[in-house]
This record gives C-alpha cells, structure tokens and sequence, in this order.
C-alpha cells in the first residue's frame, strides 16, 4: 500500500511527465473580454461567458437586490426549506422562456446530468451516449448503474442500429447539444427520429446552446423547432446565462419525478436565492431590447472569417466554442503560453477532456469582445502555429 502523500506524488509526477498537470490561474478582474492574471491585462478567449454576462451591471444590480431581500444562502435543501420566491420565479420564467411545460432548478449542470439519468434510468436500462458527450452525463451513466452503449458522435444511423439491438425496457439517449470541446451541433431531429422509433427517451444537454441559438438564444431545441414529450432537457446558467445553476425541463410528472427522487436535488442545499434572481434578470437581458446575442453572432463570423484569410483551419460550425485542434498535448501547452505572452489567454485543451492526439486550443468567443479583438486573435493564432 504505501504512503498516502508517495502515492500522490508519484500520481502528479506522473501526470506532469505525460504534459497532464494543469495549474489553477487566478484572475484578479471579473470574468470579461478582458481580465488580469498575475502576468498582467490580457484578452480573454477562455470563458463560456458568451454573452458578456458574468459581470453585467443589471445581473449585479439583481444580486443586490436579491440578497438584500432574501439573504445570501437558501439555508437548506429544496423539499425543506429551501425553495425561496426567487428559485420559484425562476422556474416559470425559464419554462416560459424554453416553451417547456415545467423546469426544475438544479444546483448546477453536473448536479443535473447525474441526477436525471440516476433518476430515469436504473440498472436494467440501457443508456446511449454520444462519443463526445460531457463527463456528468458519463457520471450520470455510472451513477444509475445502467448498460452504456455508446455511439459515433453525433451518428443518428449508428445510435439506430444500437437502439435496434437493444432489448432492454428502458433505453435513455443521451447528447450534449452544443459539444462542449468541438463546438459542433449534434443533429437532434434525426436522434429524436431514433428515440421515436426505437421507444426510446432523449436527453438533451444545452449548456452550450441556452443564450446562443435559435433567436433570443431559446436554445438548441427551438434551433431545431422540436418539441416532444420524450425529451428531457437540460441547460445550464453558468455559461452564456453569466450565472450559477442548471435547470432541467419536461413534462409536468417527468419533473415532478425528478423533483422527488433526484438525489442531487434533494440532498443537495438549494442555490443562493441570488442565483435564480439572477437566471430571471438574464432571461429579462435576453427578451430585451439590448441583447448582446446578434454581437456574439457578428463575433464569431469575423473570427471565422479572419481565420480563413490567415490560413488557420477550423472545425466548420458557427457557434462560440471554436476549437484548433494541435495534436499532442505539449504542442498545445506551448502554443497556449505563447499566446498569453502576445496577450491573448486561449487555453489548451488535454485529455481526459478530449481523446489522446486532439490535444487542441479552445477558443471562446464572446459577445464582449470587438470586432478588431477577435481578427487579432486569429492573426496570433497564426504566427504561433505556423
Ligand atoms: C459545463 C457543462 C456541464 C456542467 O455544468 P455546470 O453548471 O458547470 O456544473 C454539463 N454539460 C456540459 C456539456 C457542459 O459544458
């Protein structure tokens, strides 16, 4: 057995050896298009704050006001006591927001992920998972002890054959909207097509797609206009929202199950009333007259523009998460730090978040940023790779 602190070090040392070790940067600035770290000012290509959000002056002016009114903890967990005004408030407004019949106010998206397919799913059924897919739904998998059959990304004709072959009473399949590390859109009318087929339930995570697609930034669901009583879905509020917390959305009893059985929900003390006061003021940003999402829009566009005339090659989709993929995970790391000393954080991505040998740079896009930042970006990215 050994020493508790050898084994750890040797587990670091290990990861060190392999370019694995990743180390914290503290910012000293609010999450933005810029931020400061110990090296200085630098422009922020790493946040999913895609909207601009985090350190938005009314999401402030809501948090304020709601802990001046509501204090700064929920105090327990939502079945107890919980469940203050704000998280209620937030629930109907994001329903309405998403055209869900109801929503159900999670602590964050990992908490979500586990919680429905643990829920959903128990050791008999047989859940199928995009290649891809975020490690909380693979958690989630694990969680409810169910077969994991998993899939070609985003392959509709390999999920049939799977689902084909399945006999299980209940299959659940699982997908990220909007994946997280190649920015790619998962081709959900033809999974739902699939799930129809196949008698089978699709669940929808779009952490990456709430605030961005479909007009208002609805989401991945109304990208696609679908709607079905099959789905569950979910979407988070840290990313383009600019806050904290996830809600996960279905029909009425799917989310009355959830709410009493999740056990992520229920043993799990409720988010600062802050927090959903903040959802419903984001929510409030993006059925307003300023949105920030035809900039974002804009932002992207000439990043992908500018990319091409500099001869730097992208995956082809239009959505913030714009990965460069370099291969090796030490060409990353110093095409990363190279980066930062021209002034632009971007951050390497390495396994276990991506397959060995796609070791990649990933690049957010915010509608924060200006055009003139975004084109620089990718005149850098072209000196440093070339
Ligand atoms: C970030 C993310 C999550 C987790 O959401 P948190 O609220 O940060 O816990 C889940 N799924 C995907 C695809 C994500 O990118």
């Amino acid at each position: 057995m050994g020493a508790l602190k050898d084994r750890a070090a040797g587990e670091v040392a290990r990861l060190e050896a392999a370019s694995l070790r990743r180390s914290r940067r503290v910012l000293d600035s609010a999450q933005g298009a810029h931020v400061r770290d110990a090296a200085g000012d630098c422009l922020n290509f790493s946040s999913n704050d895609y909207l601009g959000l985090a350190g938005d002056a009314r999401l402030r002016a809501a948090a304020h006001a709601a802990i001046d009114a509501y204090g700064v903890g929920a105090g327990a967990s939502p079945l107890v006591s919980g469940n203050l005004r704000p998280h209620e408030e937030a629930e109907e407004r994001f329903a309405e927001f998403t055209g869900q019949p109801r929503a159900l106010l999670f602590s964050s998206g990992y908490a979500a992920n586990v919680g429905i397919l643990a829920t959903l799913a128990g050791p008999d059924a047989h859940i199928f998972s995009d290649r891809l897919n975020h490690a909380s739904l693979i958690d989630g998998v694990r969680l409810s002890r169910a077969r994991l059959d998993v899939y070609d990304h985003a392959d509709a004709e390999d999920l049939a054959a799977r689902l084909a072959a399945s006999t299980a009473d209940v299959k659940i399949v699982a997908t990220d909207a909007v994946f997280s590390m190649d920015g790619d859109i998962a081709p959900l009318p033809r999974l739902l097509e699939a799930c129809e087929r196949f008698d089978a339930w699709l669940v929808v995570d779009d952490a990456h797609g709430i605030g961005v697609l479909a007009p208002r930034g609805r989401g991945t669901l109304a990208h696609f206009a679908l709607a079905s009583p099959r789905i569950v879905y979910m979407a988070t509020l840290g990313k383009a929202l600019g806050g904290y917390g996830a809600f996960v959305c279905g029909e009425e009893p799917v989310a009355e199950w959830l709410m009493q059985r999740a056990r992520s929900y229920v043993f799990s003390t409720a988010l600062p009333p802050m927090a959903a006061a903040v959802a419903v003021a984001a929510i409030g940003i993006l059925e307003g007259d300023e949105t920030p999402l035809p900039r974002l829009h804009r932002n992207i566009e000439a990043f992908r523009g500018a990319c091409e005339r500099a001869g730097v090659a992208l995956s082809g989709w239009a959505t913030p998460v714009q990965p460069i993929i370099v291969g090796g995970a030490d060409d990353a790391v110093r095409a990363s730090a190279r980066l930062r000393e021209s002034g632009f954080l971007v951050p390497a991505i390495r396994p276990p978040t991506v397959p060995a040998d796609t070791s990649r740079l990933r690049v957010s896009i915010s509608a924060a940023h200006t055009r003139a930042e975004v084109e620089s970006l990718a005149r850098a990215l072209a000196d440093t790779l070339r």
